[in-house]
């Protein structure tokens, strides 16, 4: 008997597996328990909040396996940036004595990040002062033409909070990076093409993040949430985020 009803193709059922496995994978990664200085510069302080307690992100808003794919791609992408770098003749330091990623924990450990690498010296025609933070990122075409022309603390101000941050709680392990600028890298995933910007140190932006991670973690501490960031659901940012029905379905 003729059977007309569609059946998955098997690209459809080989992609189900492949993102079953990575979200297995996910899943078996045991949770942060810290707060990324890395995400500090996010734009509302009440969703850095909830991602640091580890509040359960709403029904379907977890990542799903093609996310999970774009994340593996960037790293791999990040990777490809360092053996150009290097060949191009930066020092370029990825790894501690011990194989360990740079990086800095502060807080009792309740504050980390961990650094792309510190470029130890650079090709002399560059004139560039080191040690310096490298910080690499992957865009598509759109936001990487954005960060071309208006530079990353415009275009991407998240990145450019890291990366002040960073370079300040980089101080104390690695003298002297905080005086020098750092180099932010970002690759264009359409093209392949490469934008690099010399970022100075951002004190003030530093402060800023460092006080905002002491107000999620004391508010945390005293079961106090800290405001949303707009007043209405209808805010861009509430729109993509993650515990939008969780923090609008609280009083305040
Ligand atoms: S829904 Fe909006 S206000 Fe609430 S945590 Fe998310 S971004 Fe912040």
């Amino acid at each position: 008997m003729l059977d007309f009803n569609p059946r998955p193709s098997t690209a459809e059922r080989i992609n189900a597996l492949v993102d079953a496995a990575l979200i297995a994978e996910r899943e078996a990664t045991p949770p942060r328990t810290y707060l990324g200085a890395s995400r500090l510069g996010h734009a509302c302080e009440r969703a850095l909040q909830f991602e640091f307690a580890d509040a359960p992100k709403d029904e379907g808003a977890d990542f799903g396996g093609q996310t999970l794919r774009i994340f593996a791609i960037g790293h791999q992408l990040e990777d490809l940036a360092i053996r150009w770098l290097r060949a191009a003749g930066f020092d370029l330091v990825t790894q501690k004595r011990d194989g360990g990623q740079f990086g800095f924990s502060v807080a009792g450990g309740r504050i980390r990040g961990h650094v792309d690498g510190i470029i130890a010296d650079a090709p002399a025609a560059l004139d560039m002062r080191v040690p310096a933070l490298w910080e690499c990122k992957t865009m598509n075409a759109k936001n990487w033409r954005a960060c071309v022309k208006d530079g990353v603390a415009v275009s991407k101000p998240v990145y450019a909070a890291q990366i002040a941050i960073y370079q300040a709680y980089m101080e104390p392990s690695v003298p002297g990076i905080s005086a020098a600028p750092a180099l932010f890298t970002a690759i264009n995933k359409d093209t392949a093409e490469l934008y690099h910007e010399l970022v100075p140190f951002d004190a003030d932006l530093a402060q800023r993040m460092s006080d905002r991670a002491v107000r999620i973690l004391q508010a945390t501490d005293a079961g106090e949430l800290l405001p949303r960031i707009a007043a209405n659901r209808d805010f861009f940012e509430c729109r993509f985020c993650a515990h939008a029905e969780r923090c609008w379905s609280l009083v305040a």
